[in-house]
């Protein structure tokens, strides 16, 4: 790059125009100000810490506004925070997500913004203000408002009309010496909470000047002490009975331990390990602290036969050779490894990383939910060692940091995390795992709306890497994808040793009803099956994928259901806080006395939640342990892991909760699985409602008999024919696809389409449809034959949090045809002036709703 070219560059920055900026490059920072650096900006009056992006070779024009380009104030980053294939990967994402290059780069830069500080000094008219004739300046400025906070302030604290003497003393301090004050220095010096927003009314009142100065460029780095075993050999008998247990723990653990799990587990303090390392046995050293697993992890006992190096089964061997070829190869391959629940699927997932490793490549390892996957987390940290950095939303801003920095340095070569971690700046990436392929919440719901697994994919072909998709139940467009050759299918049929999947036994609720007269929640079999396994001493799992006490609140004289007053949906009651909350927008009401419409009537609070389901097993079965697992009784860090670990344990006789119980668990002692209103989501009006309802039954019964005892599943259904119900019952994927593609054939839904849904929302209805209507028919007049552009129409779920819904679908057989028609919309949606947030651009939706 020749200098020329070197001193402007473009710059991204995390706002929601799709554009970029340019910026000067003071000769100082020259070197510095590399592609994939985060600076620091002015931009609108303020500083913001964006990405250089590249170099700006164009020469500026009198007529570009480029001429008169502003410098890049500081340069964060001594090593770019993005190299060049994450540049491009951000780049590719926003474009095709409909975002700009900034937000996605935010997301993929987790927590990275620079800390800023206001500073403040005073004016000259400043300082005659506060000088003798210091009380004049409030009451005979005739500029001053009373709505304007800067006014206010010379009100404020005791002496009306004046400026505070603490305030006022520090101020002037400040300026006889020339320098600005930071407002976080006049809180402690004046004790006064001087308001940015009130700093920067009085600047625009000529009273202060104002600026921001950068704090910390990131968050900061957290270390911890690790203790490694060195060569040396122990002299006989001379040692305490506590350093023979440090350095035994250690002979085991050739990459170090964690000094304060090391400490927990031998009893050995600060003191042995000193003595130790004196003696040249031992080595402390400092690393980061988010290479540690979650505590609650750290200290679990991990089960025995999970570390055991196993022979590999035939199918999982083949599956094996295939992902090795194409690694060894360096070519971009993906592949969808399909098996039931218990086929094998994570021992191969774990041997392809090691593979990759072998060859000196990195590795990517995706799940939908850390949390909910304790065991893996484990086993991957007894065979991957420090070489293994975990990215859960349990770290703080700066062990997330921390972390990136260890990959990106490529003393981490694979990284275990959810959706974001596809962003992880991992080197030489060989392989992506994509656990649980079919999981929705890969699809992240907010904006940006981008698809972790379908990255993934992007991101390996960029790499001439390997994606291994893997899943009991793949969603219906991976698998017409592997039918089509895009992805090599890997299947494993059946279970690890022959286990047996679960019998299946479906309940017919409308029958259960007749024939007992009684609406019960738990159906004869299962309560009996119940029963059964708390006599032998096992375990079992019920499924209830409705978190609250009731469903639905009704008043008993009109019929009127309570909604909730921002959403269009009923309120669920939460008894144990006595409240009923909206599902969607987490806004809670006291829980009226009478009838919020009509005034009159008792409420009625129909349908089954966890919460009641908890009090109906708990009394039908007083001495079972019962544990309840949902967004309720999971809250905050490491409780849902604390909780699978108890199951685990035995601890717990029966489990009960939302679809989080479904997931990758593999608890030896679960024999019976049971499932209420197994048929609840076919309810919902969205085309993936079969895909969601077979995939939550399988992967619920797959928790079932994973070990020599046999499993069986009780299935409680009104719809109990549905193909979605029958089809997992009988443990049939193959046959739900044939019968799931015909339906979306016919209907064009993906994957025989591609869709993007815009959702226009106002707190005005018909401003909402109007804009729709406008961008709808622009996009109409464009006459783009290879998409359809459905709508404006209602969304299904009109309100929520006090926004109308109106949404406009576009269709298309090719993604391309789509993606063009999205630009369109965007540059359309850009053009109206609309605000950012007025619109929700998603590119293959998970739902429509
Ligand atoms: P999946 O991921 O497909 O649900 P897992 O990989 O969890 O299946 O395997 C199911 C069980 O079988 C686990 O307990 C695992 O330890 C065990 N297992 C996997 N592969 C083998 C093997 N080759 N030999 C013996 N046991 C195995
Ligand atoms: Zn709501």
């Amino acid at each position: 790059m020749d200098g020329l070219t070197r001193d402007r560059v473009r710059v991204a920055v995390p706002g929601p125009l799709r554009r970029l900026w340019s910026y000067s490059v003071p000769s100082g920072l020259r070197d510095a100000c590399r592609p994939g650096t985060r600076v620091l900006v002015p931009f609108g009056g303020r500083k913001v810490t964006g990405v250089v992006v590249g170099f700006d070779s164009e020469a500026p024009t009198e007529s570009d506004p480029a001429y008169t380009i502003k410098p890049v104030e500081r340069v964060l980053d001594e090593v770019p925070a993005l190299d060049t294939e994450l540049l491009e990967l951000t780049r590719w994402a926003a474009e095709y997500y409909g975002a700009s290059w900034g937000e996605m780069i935010r997301t993929a830069l987790p927590g990275q913004q620079a800390t800023l500080r206001l500073e403040v000094a005073l004016t000259v008219a400043g300082r005659q203000a506060l000088g003798p004739g210091v009380e004049a300046i409030s009451a005979n400025d005739t500029r001053t408002g009373s709505q304007d906070e800067g006014g206010d302030l010379f009100a404020a604290a005791g002496r009306r009309d004046s400026v505070p003497e603490a305030l006022a003393a520090v101020l002037l301090a400040a300026g006889s010496e020339g320098r600005f004050v930071a407002l976080g220095e006049i809180r402690r010096r004046a004790r006064f909470e001087l308001a940015p927003d009130r700093a920067r009314a009085l600047a625009r009142r000529g009273y202060l000047a104002v600026r921001q100065a950068v704090d910390r460029p990131g968050p900061e780095a957290r270390e911890e002490a690790w203790v490694v075993r060195l060569p040396g050999e122990a002299e006989p008998g001379a040692r305490g009975s506590r350093q023979k247990a440090v350095l035994a723990a250690l002979d085991a653990a050739p990459d170090g331990l964690a000094a304060a799990a090391l400490r927990q587990a031998t009893g050995g303090d600060a003191a042995t390990l000193r003595s130790l390392e004196r003696r040249g046995l031992i080595r402390m050293e400092k690393r980061a602290a988010a290479l540690r697993l979650p505590p609650s992890l750290e200290s679990a006992t991990t089960l025995a036969e999970t570390a055991l190096p196993r022979v590999l089964t035939a199918p999982q061997s083949e599956a094996l050779a295939a992902v090795d070829e194409a690694l060894a190869a360096r070519r971009f391959e993906s592949f969808l490894l399909f098996g039931v629940t218990g086929s094998g699927k994570t021992e191969v997932y774990l041997r392809a990383v090691e593979a990759a490793l072998k060859i000196g490549r990195g590795a990517l390892y995706l799940v939908p939910e850390i949390g909910l996957t304790p065991l893996l987390a484990r086993q991957m940290r007894d065979r991957f060692g420090p070489t293994l950095a975990l990215f859960h939303s349990g770290l703080t801003e700066g062990e997330r940091q921390d972390a990136w920095r260890e990959v990106r340095e490529g003393r981490v070569r694979v990284v275990l995390g959810a959706r974001s971690a596809v962003f992880a700046p991992v080197r030489d990436l060989g392989l992506v795992v994509v656990d649980e392929e079919h999981d929705t919440s890969y699809k992240q719901d907010e904006h940006p709306r981008y698809s972790g697994r379908d990255l993934a994919i992007v991101r390996a072909r960029g790499q001439g890497a390997v994606a291994l998709l893997g899943s009991a139940t793949p969603s219906v467009e991976s698998w017409s994808r592997a039918r089509s050759g895009k992805h090599r299918l890997l299947p494993l049929p059946g279970r690890v040793g022959g286990a047996a999947l679960p019998r299946v036994l479906r309940v017919d609720m409308r029958r259960e009803f007749q024939e007992t007269g009684r609406d019960e929640v738990l159906s004869r079999p299962l309560r009996a099956a119940l029963e059964d396994r708390l006599g032998k001493g096992e375990q079992s799992l019920v499924l209830l994928n409705r978190r609250g006490f009731s469903t639905f609140a009704m008043c008993r004289a009109c019929g009127k259901p309570i909604e909730c007053r921002s959403c269009s949906i009923g309120l669920t009651l939460h008894r144990r806080e006595n409240r009923l909350r909206c599902h969607y927008c987490n806004a809670s009401e006291r829980v009226p006395a009478d009838c919020p419409s009509c005034g009159g009537g008792p409420i009625h609070f129909g349908g089954t939640g966890t919460e009641r389901l908890e009090e109906t097993v708990t009394s039908l079965f007083p001495r079972a342990r019962v544990a309840r697992m949902d967004r309720d009784t999971v809250r905050g860090r490491g409780v849902a892991e604390r909780l699978l670990l108890r199951v685990e344990r035995g601890e717990v006789d029966i489990l009960l909760g939302t679809q989080m119980i479904a997931k990758g668990h593999d608890f030896p002692n679960v024999t019976l699985v049971g499932v209420v209103a197994g048929d609840a989501l076919l309810g919902f009006p969205d085309f993936r409602a079969g895909e969601r309802t077979f995939q939550l039954l399988a992967q619920v019964a797959g928790r079932s008999g994973r070990r020599a005892t046999p499993g069986e599943v009780i299935v409680q259904a009104f719809d109990p024919d549905h193909h979605a119900v029958r089809a997992a019952c009988n443990h049939d994927y193959e046959g739900f696809a044939r019968e799931e593609l015909r339906y979306r054939r016919n209907l064009h839904y993906p994957p025989y389409s591609a869709l993007a849904l815009l959702v226009f929302r106002d707190a005005d209805f018909d401003r909402a449809r109007e804009a729709a209507g406008r961008i709808a028919a622009g996009m109409r007049s464009a006459g783009q034959s290879d998409v359809q552009v459905l709508g404006p129409a209602p969304a299904p779920l009109e309100r929520l949090r006090g926004q109308w819904r109106v949404q406009v679908l576009i269709k298309g057989a090719q993604r391309a045809a789509v993606q063009a028609a999205v630009q369109d919309a965007t540059a359309r949606i850009e053009a109206a002036g609309l605000r950012p947030d007025a619109v929700a651009i998603d590119v293959d939706p998970v739902s429509t709703l």
